[in-house]
């Protein structure tokens, strides 16, 4: 074994038997636009081939070493026509600029893109979002408000067609459109999704066939023999909180103490301002699971005070659903400041299956984006689930605005 090399805590029998050295080639093929990308490469150890790892750690270090994790994910590419010659950036040369473009066109209207968006036309950067759909697996309210909010900030949005060519005409890249328009920028991002990056690791030495979503684990997070996988390459949900959640799931698994992995209750935000939080399932999925499903929407401005102590002119929507059947919240969202902060109420009022009762009977400080939670559970729509119904959050509040589905 050459200096610097340590074998992972595999199996010896899921080793080869000869020491294959494998490197990886990184491309940067396509990625010719200027950008003062590259951050130097990190002196962590990395896996070079099956049971070999290259590490400036000692060896006796590394062999302390007991899980088998995997790298994650890379920028998934289309097969658009036209795209590698006119150079484009993925989310990494994006968040590594240190100058800005004087535009950028977006393909795929995803987290990364709109966040990215939201952030270059603030710094007054010319931005359009091409896709197919916008927020597609939200409820549909989230995307007709998320729409509103990049439209506010100047981004031209080209929902509904798909990109179909790319070409450079002097210093731009033009996009053409299915649906005969076409959009034009210095810059082209493409963040249309991320793919496990589970080739070239040799994982089907260890009984491992990753599929095109990456490698199948069960509620432990186990992959196989002696093998754990966590994070972006099990396909499971792509945040860094579901794949720090799986390593708490597999180290316990591997410390003997085995817990089953639930992901009912995964918060999702946007972090575009203001910030998407939501948490478990919209409507549309709740019935599609044959869930007796009631909802109820709020908007924030006329039946809350907090708002104002963030805007002049405030906006805002809280929307929750509920399984009238088992009397337990299912699904929640919220569109306000801070709303990955406080949609955590829902997140342990779904995970924990606490009554819808004893949630409406709980007292929420005025004024605060949580008493939005309570109202909103106050207005579902079945007397047999409704307690202590309160119509309004506070008494200098008038007018409320509540829309029951
Ligand atoms: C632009 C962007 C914004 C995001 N924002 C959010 C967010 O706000 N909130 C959120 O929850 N999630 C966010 N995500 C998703 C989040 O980054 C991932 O879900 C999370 O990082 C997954 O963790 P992971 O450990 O599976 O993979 P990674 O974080 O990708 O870690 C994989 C690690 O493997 C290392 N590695 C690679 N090759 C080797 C090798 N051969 N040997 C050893 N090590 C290797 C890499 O250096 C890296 O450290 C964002 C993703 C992107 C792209």
């Amino acid at each position: 074994m050459p200096p610097g090399s340590v074998a992972l805590g595999w199996t010896s029998s899921a080793l080869p038997s000869t020491a294959t050295t494998w490197s990886r080639t990184t491309t940067t093929r396509g990625r010719s636009q200027s950008t003062r990308a590259g951050a130097s490469r990190s002196s962590r150890p990395r896996a070079e081939s099956p049971g070999r790892v290259a590490s400036r750690l000692t060896a006796e270090r590394w062999r302390r070493t007991r899980s088998s994790s995997l790298p994650a994910q890379r920028a998934a590419i289309p097969p658009i026509p036209g795209l590698e010659e006119a150079g484009y950036w993925t989310n990494r040369e994006a968040t590594a600029i240190s100058e800005l473009p004087s535009s950028a066109v977006f393909i795929g209207g995803g987290v990364v893109s709109v966040e990215l968006a939201q952030f270059l036309a603030r710094f007054g950067v010319r931005c359009a979002i091409v896709d197919p759909s916008l927020a597609a697996r939200e409820d549909p309210a989230v995307g007709e408000r998320l729409s509103q909010i990049l439209e506010d900030d100047g981004i031209r949005l080209e929902i509904g067609p798909r990109a179909e060519a790319v070409r450079t005409e002097g210093t731009e890249r033009v996009v053409s459109l299915d649906n005969g328009g076409q959009v034009r920028a210095e810059v082209l991002v493409v963040a249309v999704g991320r793919r496990p990056r589970t080739q070239g690791f040799g994982l089907e030495t260890v009984g491992i066939q990753p599929g095109p979503r990456g490698i199948q684990v069960d509620d432990y997070c186990r992959a196989g023999d002696g093998v754990w996988a966590i994070g972006d390459c099990t396909g499971t949900a792509q945040f860094t909180h579901v794949a720090k959640y799986q390593g708490r799931i597999a180290a316990s698994d591997i410390c003997g103490r085995p817990v089953k992995a639930d992901y009912r209750a995964v918060p999702r935000v946007l972090f575009t301002e203001p910030e998407i939080a939501s948490v478990g399932l919209t409507e549309t999925d709740a019935r599609e699971q044959d869930i007796d499903a009631v909802s109820a929407v709020i908007d924030l401005p006329t039946t809350i005070a907090r708002p104002y102590t963030y805007e002049e002119n405030p906006h805002g929507t809280f929307a929750v659903i509920a399984d009238r059947d088992r009397g337990v919240l299912v699904g929640a969202w919220a569109l306000a400041p801070l709303a990955g902060e406080w949609i955590h109420q829902a997140v342990l009022a779904i995970r924990a299956e606490i009554p819808l009762s004893v949630l409406r009977d709980t007292i929420q400080q005025f004024p605060t984006f949580a008493e939005a939670f309570g109202l909103a559970l106050r207005q579902l729509p079945d007397e047999d689930m409704l307690v202590g119904i309160d119509h309004c959050a506070h008494p200098m509040i008038e007018g409320q605005r509540v829309e029951v589905r």
